[in-house]
Formats: C-alpha cells, structure tokens, sequence
C-alpha cells in the first residue's frame, strides 16, 4: 500500500471501488484496489479479506496482508475472529483485552498473532454475507475508534457489492472462456447461421469438416442455396425445426468445399428474439461417414449372422445365453426369447459325458477353443447332432466377455455317414460270408454256412432255406427261435409253389416279399406252427437256371422288416444262389465222376477175368497140346512096335499083331477124327446146318442101328419118348453125334444086365421152354472128383481107368460143344454105383444165325481153336 497517497474523501472511495470494480482485470487486482482504497481512509496495514463458502462450510483468505503472519489455509469455520463475525452478522472493533474476554467467554479461539486492535466487518451483498473484511493493529501507536468501525462498515457495504458483481463478472468470464474453449474444441461441428441459410459462426471443426480452410471462407457459403446434397434440404430442415422448436438425430447428406459428399447426424434448435422472432438456427454437425460405414459393416454382419447356415449362439461369461440366430430357431425349435437368459444345456441329451463338457468349459474359460459334436435334443424332444466350434470372446485387454459358439447341424451328414458306414459293413459281412459260403462245394456245408451266418445280414428270430423241386418248395434247413418246432421237418411238407400265395408271388416277381404280419396275410398255410411268429420276408434264389429256392426270415415284432432287410437277404441270396449252383453242380460232377470210375472199375475187373480166362486158356492150351502129343503118340508107338514084329515077331503071331494094329489104327483114326470134329465145331468151319428136326425120329431111328449091339453086350433098352414134340431148328448130323456119344459112353461104362433108357421132354427152366433128350444108365455113376471134368478135353474118368474101356476123353467134349453152339447145354445127374443121366438140352426159341454164333464163339476161345488146328 502506497502510504503516500492523499487520503480520500468517503466519496472519492466511492467513486473508486465503482471504478475499479469496472477495470480489475481480476479478483486479486480487485482485491489488491479494494486495500488501496481503505489504505486511504485508514491505517491498513494489515488487511485481508475473508471468504465463506455456506455450501462447503470452508473460509478461504484470498487477500491477505499482515506484518506478523503468512496467509493463512483454507479452513473449516472455526472460532475465530472472523467467525465471530460471521457469526454475529455485526461489526466488531475487538481489543486485546476483549479478545481475552470473549475467549474467557468461549467465544473465539486465537488463531494468529493477537493484535491491539482488529477490526472486522461482514462483506454484505444484499442479503447475503460474502465473507469478512477486516484491518488490524499491533502497535499501542495505532489504534482504531469508533469512527472508524462506521466508516469501514460503510464501505464494507460498498465492497461487498462490488465483490459479488466482480465475481458474477468473473464467474460468467470463466464461463464464456470455458464455452469459447468448448466450442473451439469440439470434435464436432458448430454452427448458427441466419433464418435465411447464412452462416454466421462456426467452430475449427466445422469449417474442417466441410474443407474449408477458414471460417470467414466459410461464412461465404449460404445453406439454402449450397451446402446440400439434395437442394430441397435446407427447407426440409428448416420445417422440421420451426415445427418442434428443435431437431434430434437428423441424418443429412451435406457437401464439402469440393464437392464430396458428408454424412453428418445433426442437432438443431431455433433461437428467438425477446419479440418471439426467429432469429437464428443453431446446431452440431457430427461427422457419421464412418459411423454409417461402421453400421453398414455391422449390419451386413448382422445380416450374414440372421442368414447364415449355421447356429450362431452367444453366451456371457456365466454361460447365459445372450443371442441366438434365427437358425438356432430353425434348428432346434426354440424361439430367441425362450432361450435367451438360459443356460445352452437345455439343449443336452446327456449323451455328453459331463468330463466332455467340464473340459469345454475348461478350454474355452481361459480363452481357448473347444472343437467337437453335440447329441442334443429339440425342443420336440427328436434328437440332432451338432459340429460345434466355442470360443472365447474378449475385450482389448484380453478379458474374457462372451463365449460364442458356431454350430452346424450334421444330422444329414451322420444319418449319410451311418448309412455309408453301415452299407460298408454289410458289404464285408457279405463278402466274410459268401467266402465262407463259397469255400467250400458240398450242398450240406453250404446250407449249414448260410445259417451260422445269415443273421449277421438281416436280423431275424426264425427262418429256413427252401428249395425248389418239381414245383414244390421242400424246407431244407430251418434255423432261429423255435427250432424244436422247426426241427420237426416232417411236419413241413413241400409247399406246391403255384398256390403258396408267398411263394408265387416271390417266384413270379422275383423279388423279396415283407410281409409286415403273417396274422394279416391272408395266403399264410403254415399259420398255426408260427404262432409266435409275426413279420415274415421271404426273398427268391435266383440262379442261372431261374428261381431255385427261398430264404425265409420270420420276426416275433410285426412290420419288423423294411427295404433294407430285403435289399439286403435278396443280395445274399443272390450269393447263395451262385453258391448252391456250384455246389450242385459239383455234386453233379462228382456223381459222374464216381460212375464213370464204377465204370472203369467193373470193365478193369472184366478185363481182369478176361486175362484169368486167358491164362487158364493158354494153360488149357498147353495142357492140351502135351495130351494131344500124348494121345497120339501112345497109338503111333504101338503101330510102331506091332509093325516091327510083324517084320521080326514070330511068324504065328501075325494075325494076333495084325489086330493089334488094327485097333491102334482104329484108335488113331477115331482120336483124329473127333479131335477134327472138336476143331470144325469150335473154328465154325463145320456151318450149323439147321433143319426141322423131330427129335424123337432121330432116336429111333439111331436105335434101331444099335439095338443089336446093345443086346450084344448083354443090355436093356428102354425108351420114353414124349409124344408129339414140336420140331426143332438144330443140325440133325451134330444131334446125332451128342446122342451117339452118350449111347456110346452108357453101353461102354455099364456092366452087362444093366438098362439103358432114352426118354425126351419138354421142360421149363431159366424162365424159357427146353426140349430135351437124355441118356440113362445103370452103370458105376460118376465119382464126386470126377464130376467137374469130364467134360474137359481129353479128361478120362476113373470108370474108364477100370474096365479098360477103349476111349479118347473128347467125347463129353465135342457134345457140350455141339450144344453151346445150339444155345443149350447139356447136364449131368448121377450117384455113385446108381448109374448116371445125362441131359441135352436145347431151346425151343429160334437158334441164332450160325454166323453170328461162330463169330462170338471165335471171339470167346480164340487160342482153344487154336491149339485145335496143330
Ligand atoms: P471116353 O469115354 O472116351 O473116355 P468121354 O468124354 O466120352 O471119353 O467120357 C469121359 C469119361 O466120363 C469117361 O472116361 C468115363 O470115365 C466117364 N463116363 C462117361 N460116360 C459114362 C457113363 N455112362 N458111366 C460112367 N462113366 C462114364
């Protein structure tokens, strides 16, 4: 304080605190004027001004000028001085020894240095009390009256008034500064412009957003003849306006300096004159080209997110739904508000194993993701399954805020995928079993392979293999449930196929038949050994030859059997088919292999005989030569000797060796001829002259030549001939030789008195007519030993040893040869010492050509005619 100013009148103070209170630049400047001032109306060298502020309760000393003490804090009222007069509203001149008083009184407190005098006024404006103002003395030099309280109090008055206008003045500074600021550095723009489209003000950020490069460049453009994209804009704008007094959130499209285009959002209002005329638009234009670019991304997202083919869910970090896309909707049935706020396990199925889901939640809680498939469950109660893929959504700082999942609904996709997988099975078990059919040809194998592994194909309860023959359906196996029933094979006889409604249909269609209930199907035969069983499928064997069988399956479940099923018995069927035929034709093959090695076996065993017989031949053979040598030999030795004695022997002997060689060469002669005979009959050089023949005339008329003979060497003839025989077609010179030699043989081998009896008849045996002639005697008979070989060539029995009976052992021979060649044959009975019978027999049919006979015969003994002819 300049203390060398002249003091002032009271109204010279006046006059200043208006003047300053116009001028001070601000508060401190103010105050700073306001201590000049009272400096000269009184001693104010300590002086301050205090503030209160009732809303926070807070004294605050802004000026504050003392020669002992430092400005004191801001502080809460207490008990000082200064509240004391706050308190009081009331001047107050206080002395040391009144301070002391008061504060006997609890009053004050001491809150500075204590001074000798202080004086205090409340700063009164109106009413209201601003503050206190008050000036101090510390010396006994100065000291303050009465006169002085007044004075200060009136003035204080003054100050007062003039301090609430400065700080209105103050207040409203700060304010326009603050606003000015506002307004200068908004992001936004800000404009007024006249009703008419000029513009009259506008911040930075206007004039920056329409590329301008200052505001006076600006104030140059008038809105209703430029500015808009749509020229009839401004009047759309200014109706909007005036209508409501203001616009909101109006999207407009205005034009930059170079004519590109600026989505703005505005807010406008108008102004009014005190007369209620329109004075001003005023308004912010907010830049929204990004924003709509922005929004457009965004709802192109969101576009993409409703018409998506997935499921889109949203969760928050509780797991709580918070959005679901209309394909959700699609997909599981629920609409968005019945799941929105709910957990997404309204959906489970509890197919997910809850270790599944905890290490979902695991995963996908600390920001990773979870990859995997859902069995859940519509709101329907069908079941659908999901490929999901779960995440973590999380904001700038990495913080975890929504789980979102994408989900794909795969029940095609696996309903495809289980029909490929369970095609695929179906193909391996057909080719495991049509292996295990086809790996073997016996039939039996392969029905009793179909049936261990049929079920592995079509389930089924019961079933059975049918085939075909002449037109029945004969069951060859049965299988499944109800065996014992089944078993009973004899109860299933052959379905004829043509009225077996099943069968027909499947044999005719050539397809399988369901039969969804066998109660329900009227053309069911087998109804009552079935009773438990219901759904039938029958599908036919088809084989190259056609329709060879039936494979049956029955189920206890009615409508057990679908497409599938048939599809599927029709393809192993196919298979069974080609199976059985195999199989078939195997046993086929097999049979005839087994017939021609039968055939080969019995013609092996003929040829083995063959070869016996010829051995035995060839022995024969050998045999014979060496008794032929023999035979002739003995007779030609003899001739020999007798001849010599004739020469040499005594001469009254003669006639006796003269019989001796007669004999020999009656014998030789005899031996040759029969041994000619044998050879002609067997080569088939003598030809079969057949003539009727009356048999019975032949014998008499051969033993009327023997009769004489017979009776000579002291025999009996009889004869017992069957009268009226048929003739016979026979070679009446051989018959007469068969019945010469058996005559011959019965007179050689008989002793005399013996009977001799010739008899024919006719007789049946081998299922055919025999005429035969045969011989009888009383002689010695035949020895057992003897009986197998006197028909054999050159054989001589044990009767002819004995009695010396002249013969050659060929005469039995060339008759059972005679014989042969007229298809008979001849027969012997006979009995030791009871005589013996031998009987020719020939066939009353018509003989066979004799070429065709000697033909077969040469073929038969080839090397016996050959040993004949030496
Ligand atoms: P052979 O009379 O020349 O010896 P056969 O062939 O006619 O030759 O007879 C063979 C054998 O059969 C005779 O040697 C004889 O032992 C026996 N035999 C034939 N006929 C009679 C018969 N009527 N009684 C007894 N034995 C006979």
């Amino acid at each position: 304080m300049n203390s060398s100013d002249p003091p002032l009148t009271l109204h010279a103070a006046l006059f200043r605190i208006a003047e300053e209170t116009a001028t001070a630049k601000d508060l401190t400047s103010f105050y700073a004027a306001m201590h000049s001032i009272v400096a000269q109306l009184m001693f104010a060298a300590n002086f301050y001004i205090a503030l209160f502020e009732p809303h926070t309760n807070i004294i605050t000393f802004p000026y504050y000028v003392d020669e002992h003490d430092l400005p004191p804090p801001p502080r809460p009222r207490g008990r000082g001085l200064t509240e004391y007069v706050l308190r009081t509203g009331q001047a107050h001149l206080i002395t040391a020894d009144d301070f002391r008083a008061l504060r006997t009184q609890g009053e004050v407190d001491l809150m500075q240095t204590l001074a000798v005098d202080w004086l205090g006024v409340p700063l009164k404006a109106g009413d209201v009390t601003l503050g206190v103002l008050a000036v101090q003395s510390y010396s006994e030099a100065v000291r303050f009256n009465q006169q002085d309280k007044e004075l200060l109090t009136f003035v204080s008055y003054h100050i007062a008034t003039a301090l609430s206008r400065k700080r209105s003045q103050e207040a409203l500074r700060a304010s326009e500064e603050k606003y000015r600021h506002l307004f200068e550095q908004a992001p936004i723009g800000i404009y007024r412009t006249t009703p008419d489209g000029r513009i009259l003000d506008a911040n930075p950020a206007l004039v920056e957003m329409l590329g301008f490069e200052s505001l006076a460049q600006l104030t140059e453009r008038n809105l209703q003849t430029s500015g808009f994209e749509d020229p009839g804009e401004r009047a759309r704008f200014a109706a909007l306006v005036l209508r409501n007094g203001e616009l909101r959130d109006h999207q407009t499209t205005w034009l930059r300096r170079n004519g590109s285009s600026l989505h703005v959002r505005e807010h406008a209002r108008a102004i009014y004159g005190p007369n209620g005329e329109l004075r001003y638009f005023e308004g912010t234009v907010e830049d929204v080209s990004e924003r709509r670019k922005a929004q457009e991304s965004l709802r192109i997202f969101q576009r993409a997110i409703e018409q998506s083919p997935v499921t889109i869910m949203l969760a928050d970090t509780a797991g709580n739904i918070e959005y679901v896309n209309p394909k959700f909707t699609q997909v599981t049935g629920y609409a968005p508000e019945e799941v929105v706020g709910h957990n997404p396990r309204l959906l489970k199925s509890g197919e997910t194993s809850p270790h599944e889901y905890a290490r979902l939640w695991q995963q996908i809680s600390t920001g990773g993701e979870w990859r995997g498939e859902f069995h859940n469950r519509r709101k329907d109660g069908t079941l659908f399954w999901e490929a999901a893929f779960i995440s973590a959504v999380t904001d700038a700082t990495g913080k975890v805020t929504h789980y979102l999942a994408i989900k794909e609904d795969i029940t095609v996709r696996k309903a495809v995928e289980s029909v490929m997988r369970q095609q695929h099975e179906f193909v391996e078990v057909l080719r495991e079993v049509v292996t295990a059919i086809n790996s073997t040809l016996d039939l039996n194998e392969v029905l009793d392979r179909i049936l261990s592994n049929i079920s592995r194909v079509v389930p089924h309860d019961a079933g059975r293999i049918m085939l075909i023959e002449n037109g029945y359906a004969r069951v060859a196996r049965t299988f499944g449930a109800s065996q014992h029933l089944f078993n009973l094979e004899t109860h299933w006889s052959p379905m004829p196929v043509s009225v077996t409604r099943n069968l027909r249909t499947v044999f005719e269609t050539g397809r399988p038949l369901i039969i969804a209930d066998i109660a329900a199907y009227p053309g069911w035969i087998e109804r009552n050994v079935l009773t438990d069983m219901r759904a039938n499928l029958t599908a036919p064997i088809r084989s190259r030859r056609g329709i060879i069988g039936f494979l049956g399956l029955d189920s206890v479940q009615p409508g057990f059997f679908d497409e599938t099923h048939a599809d599927r018995l029709l393809a192993l069927a196919d298979q069974i088919a080609i199976a059985i035929d195999n199989a078939q034709l195997y046993e086929r093959v097999r049979a005839h292999a087994a017939d021609l090695e039968a055939r080969v076996a019995e013609r092996t065993a003929e040829l083995q005989a063959a070869n016996v017989k010829l051995q035995e031949l060839d022995h024969l053979k050998s045999k014979f030569v060496a008794n032929v040598s023999h035979e002739l030999r003995t007779p030609l030795a003899n001739v020999k000797l007798y001849l010599e004695l004739l020469e040499t022997g005594h001469a009254d002997k003669q006639s006796h060796y003269l019989a001796t060689l007669h004999r020999e060469a009656s014998l030789l002669q005899r031996l040759i001829e029969e041994l000619l005979d044998l050879s002609r009959l067997e080569l088939g050089s003598r030809p079969l002259a057949a003539v009727p023949l009356d048999i019975n005339l032949l014998i008499q008329r051969l033993l009327t030549d023997r009769r004489a003979l017979i009776a000579h060497r002291g025999l009996h003839l009889q004869t017992n001939l069957t009268p009226d025989l048929p003739t016979l077609l026979a070679d009446q010179t051989m018959i007469a030789q068969v019945l010469t030699n058996l005559l011959t043989n019965a007179v050689n081998y008989t002793p005399k008195g013996g009977i001799i009896t010739v008899n024919t008849a006719i007789r049946t045996a081998l299922e055919q007519d025999w005429l035969t002639f045969s011989v009888a005697d009383t002689g010695p008979g035949i020895p057992v030993k003897d009986q197998a070989h006197i028909f054999d060539r050159f054989y001589r029995g044990e009767s002819s040893r004995n009695g010396a009976v002249p013969g050659t052992g060929l005469g039995l021979a060339i008759c059972q040869e005679i014989l042969r060649r007229h298809q008979g044959h001849i027969t012997l009975d006979t009995e030791s010492g009871r005589g013996s019978t031998f009987t020719a027999w020939l066939p009353m049919g018509k003989p066979r050509h004799d070429q065709e006979t000697s033909a077969g015969q040469t073929n038969d003994v080839p090397l016996a005619v050959e040993s004949l002819r030496l």
